[in-house]
């Protein structure tokens, strides 16, 4: 399985980051398959059920909407860490693809992780 993520998508996140800084978010994102081979994550889903404050952005998986092409989870860091946090592994659960975005929210200022914290690859769509 090949993922990939639109430009705009990581475009609107870095935006959306900036915007907060420095409070943190979190959201989710959904994604559609391309063929057999590849996901191709398009949308960012923001919740109810976010609690963000200086340090912290988790959900309460209570109210995760159970959309069946979410496939993972975006959240930022106000500082130049992309590391996973044990919380953010929490936050990750089973999901195959969980972004972090760091300070200071530039082009290439994000990792993705697999479930277990593992960095994943990612293609970036440019069109
Ligand atoms: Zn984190």
């Amino acid at each position: 399985m090949e993922w990939s993520i639109d430009k705009e998508v990581i475009q609107y996140i870095m935006d959306f980051s900036k915007e907060y800084y420095p409070r943190e978010f979190a959201a989710l994102l959904r994604a559609k398959k391309v063929g057999d081979e590849e996901r191709r994550i398009y949308e960012v889903i923001f919740t109810p059920g976010l609690i963000s404050g200086k340090s912290s952005a988790i959900f309460n998986p209570l109210h995760i909407p159970h959309y069946f092409d979410v496939v993972g989870t975006v959240h930022s860091h106000p500082s130049s860490s992309a590391e996973p946090s044990s919380k953010d592994l929490y936050l990750f659960s089973s999901n195959p693809v969980n972004i972090i975005v760091f300070y200071p929210f530039c082009d290439d200022c994000w990792k993705v992780y697999d479930y277990r914290g593992e960095e994943v690859e990612i293609k970036v769509n440019l069109e």
